[in-house]
C-alpha cells in the first residue's frame, strides 16, 4: 500500500501528493510547519504543537483554513489511512500559489498538508554513547529579522550550520546569537548540568520554544532537579557536568563532546539518563488517543 498524504481535505498516494511550482512556501519559504510524534496510539502534545503551529501562521500573517479542532481530525484521519500506530508528522501550512513576486496577497489559498510516516532517528550508538558536536561561525538569525520562535519553512540559517558541522566531522552544530551567547541548535534545544542543575538558554537568546524543552523542564520539577534558563556561554558548556540535546525527533539524546573538550566523564551523565527515562513513561501514557 502506498503512503497517504493529505493535501487541501483529500489524501493522495505519496507518488501523486504535488504541489505548484509557484506555491510561496515552495519559491520563498513562505510557510510554517511542525514535526509531531505518535507513541503507541497516543499523539504527544498535540495539543502543544497545533498551538505553536497557530502561533507561527499568526506571526507571518497567514491565516489557517481549518480550525484546531479540525486539524485534530485530519492528522487523526491521515494517520488511520496509513495505519500507523508509531509516526512522525509533519504538518504543513504554506501562503499557497502565486505569482513570481514576494507579495502574499497574490497567494489566494493557504494550503495544508499532513505527512505521517516511520521516524528516522539518530543512530542508537548516539543515545548509548552521546554525541560530539562544534560550535559553527552561521549565527542565529537575530529575531528582529526573523523571530526563531517562528517555525516557518525558511530553514537555510540552520541548514547553513548542519553543513559547516558535516563539514568538519560532526552530526550537529551549536549556533550562537549574534552577541555570541548559546542559542540552540540546528534542530534541538540544548542543555547542560553543572553540580547538580540543569540550564538551559531563554527562548530570547534566538531560540524555539521547544516542546520537548517544555517536557524535560516538567520533568525537572516532578524530579525536584534545580532548574533555570539563563544565558549560556560555551565556556558555560565546556566546564559543564552533562550536555543533552531535546528535540520532538531526537528526543532527549545526551553530548559527551563539546567543541574537542570532554563533558563531564565523556559518558552520558546520570541527570540525563533519568531524564531519558522519565520522558519514556510520559511518552507511554501521555497524548492523544485514536484508534486505527
Ligand atoms: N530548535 C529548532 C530550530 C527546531 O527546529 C526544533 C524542532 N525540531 C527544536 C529546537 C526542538 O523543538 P521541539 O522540542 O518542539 O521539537
Amino acid at each position: 500500500m502506498s503512503l497517504k498524504v493529505y493535501i487541501d481535505g483529500k489524501l493522495y498516494d505519496k507518488e501523486n501528493a504535488k504541489i505548484s511550482v509557484f506555491d510561496h512556501g515552495f519559491l520563498y519559504g513562505d510557510g510554517v510547519f511542525e514535526g509531531i510524534r505518535v507513541y503507541n496510539n497516543l499523539i504527544f502534545k498535540l495539543n502543544e504543537h497545533i498551538e505553536r503551529l497557530y502561533d507561527s501562521a499568526k506571526a507571518i500573517m497567514l491565516k489557517m483554513p481549518l480550525t484546531e479542532e479540525k486539524l485534530t481530525g485530519e492528522i487523526i484521519k491521515t494517520l488511520q489511512a496509513n495505519k500507523l500506530s508509531n509516526a512522525y508528522i509533519r504538518v504543513v501550512a504554506t501562503r499557497g500559489i502565486g505569482d513570481l513576486g514576494l507579495s502574499p496577497l497574490k497567494c489566494k489559498t493557504v494550503s495544508v498538508i499532513i505527512i505521517t510516516d516511520n521516524i528516522a532517528l539518530y543512530p542508537e550508538k548516539y543515545y548509548k554513547d552521546g554525541l560530539s558536536i562544534i560550535t559553527v561561525p552561521t549565527r542565529r538569525n537575530v529575531p528582529e529579522a526573523l523571530n526563531p520562535k517562528i517555525k516557518s519553512l525558511n530553514y537555510l540559517n540552520n541548514i547553513l550550520a548542519k553543513i559547516e558541522a558535516i563539514n568538519s566531522g560532526f552530526e550537529e552544530a551549536i549556533m550562537l546569537n549574534a552577541e555570541g551567547y548559546i542559542a540552540e541548535c540546528t534542530g534541538d534545544n540544548i542543555f547542560m548540568v553543572k553540580n547538580g542543575e540543569l540550564f538551559t538558554t531563554p527562548g530570547a537568546e534566538g531560540s524555539l520554544e521547544g516542546i520537548t524543552k517544555d517536557t524535560v523542564a516538567k520533568i525537572a520539577k516532578q524530579e525536584k532537579i534545580q532548574f533555570a534558563e539563563k544565558r549560556l556561554t560555551r565556556y558555560d558548556l565546556f566546564v559543564s557536568d552533562e550536555v543533552f540535546l531535546t528535540g520532538t525527533a531526537a528526543e532527549i539524546i545526551p553530548v559527551v563532546k563539546v567543541d574537542g573538550r570532554v563533558i563531564g566523564s565523556g559518558k552520558p551523565g546520570n541527570i540525563t539518563l533519568k531524564l531519558i527515562r522519565k520522558f519514556h513513561e510520559i511518552t507511554k501514557k501521555d497524548g492523544i488517543r485514536y484508534k486505527l
